[in-house]
């Protein structure tokens, strides 16, 4: 695979061809601005130097292997890495006609969640930012329209906390996408959780939470010993009153598991401005899928609480797109 030229344009490198900064900033509208990915279209460049290009980089730093698409719209991407590695990405689109970009920010991860397929894979290595970008305009070259973009995809947003804020700058600087429609989920790495509010005052939060009880939280998601409920609660509460952003807690409903009368009991350390994400889990064991009138159930008592939730509707199950569901092996291909 080529270099990609985004390595040395978003880094300033001097690039050995041209000398001036006009040129890099020619190219790079070509890529973000005009979303021109085939150097043999920038005319206004000269032709030994789109040829130079031509031969020796591409624009973006992965391939696209395999698209599967679902009987609802969704489409998922397989992506191949420069180190034959592979990640997927996802478009969703709801029934606003709005697209939602899921993007992945490492191959794997090392979380360990129990209810999540990337788990399985182990981890591999973080995504750099460029490759975390290059998902993104690749998405952008097939997709009719962006609203949203998530990184709910493979990994832990904020286990690759560097490369993540390096890729949303260049979101927002080079895309021009507002930084309002970007959400970071997180299993609750409570450290990186302010720092990304310090970074983006006005970026949306995510937090699997899964279960209000520590205990069953750490069955789940192992991550949580180190990083207690109650510590959290207070984080999201700081954050919050300081910034007054969107934070939507995610909640995973699995039958015989979190969906008893302790569960909704423990809602009560919550304030009311959380907006809560209710997700049926999506299991082929019927002992942990819950039925629509237990979700209902759930659903009710929580908005009899006062709370703002929401059911989410899955959306490309028929393809292992849906949430948790984003993994690779190349066995199984
Ligand atoms: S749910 Fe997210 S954090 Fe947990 S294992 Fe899956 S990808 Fe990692």
């Amino acid at each position: 695979m080529k270099t990609s030229i985004l390595e040395y344009l978003l880094e300033n490198k001097k690039f050995v061809f041209f000398d001036k900064t006009f040129r890099n900033n020619q190219i790079l509208d070509f890529i973000f601005k005009k979303r021109e990915f085939d150097f043999n279209n920038y005319l206004n460049i000269p032709k030994n130097i789109r040829d130079h290009l031509v031969e020796n980089f591409s624009v973006l730093k992965l391939e696209s292997v395999l698209e599967k698409k679902s009987v609802d719209g969704t489409r998922k991407f397989l992506f191949k890495l420069n180190d034959n590695n592979y990640i997927e990405s996802v478009i969703l689109k709801d029934n606003k006609n709005r697209y939602t970009f899921c993007i992945s920010s490492q191959c794997g991860c090392k979380m360990g969640c129990l209810i999540c397929k990337t788990a399985e894979m182990g981890f591999f290595r973080n995504l750099d930012y460029v490759e975390i970008i290059s998902q993104i305009l690749y998405l952008l070259s097939v997709s009719k329209k962006l609203d949203n973009i998530v990184f709910m995809g493979m990994g832990e947003p904020l286990d690759n906390f560097i490369e993540l804020i390096k890729c949303i700058k260049v979101i927002v600087e080079r895309l021009k996408f507002s930084i309002t429609r970007i959400t970071v989920s997180t299993c609750g790495l409570t450290d990186k959780i302010e720092k990304l509010f310090e970074e983006f005052p006005n970026i949306r939060l995510a937090v699997s939470l899964n279960s209000t009880i520590q205990e069953k939280r750490e069955k789940i998601m192992p991550i949580c010993k180190k990083y207690p409920i109650n510590e959290l609660i207070d984080t999201l509460d700081r954050c919050y009153l300081k910034y007054k952003n969107r934070i939507s807690l995610e909640y995973v409903l699995i039958k015989n598991f979190n969906m008893t009368q302790e569960d909704i009991e423990g809602f009560k350390n919550f304030k009311k401005f959380y907006h809560i994400n209710l997700i049926p889990f999506n299991s082929s064991d019927e002992n942990m899928k819950p039925s629509d009138k237990n979700v209902k159930f759930f659903y009710n008592k929580l908005e009899k609480m006062g709370f703002n939730a929401t059911i989410r509707l899955r959306k490309g199950s028929d393809i292992q797109a849906d949430c948790g569901q984003l993994y690779y092996f190349f066995k199984d291909q």
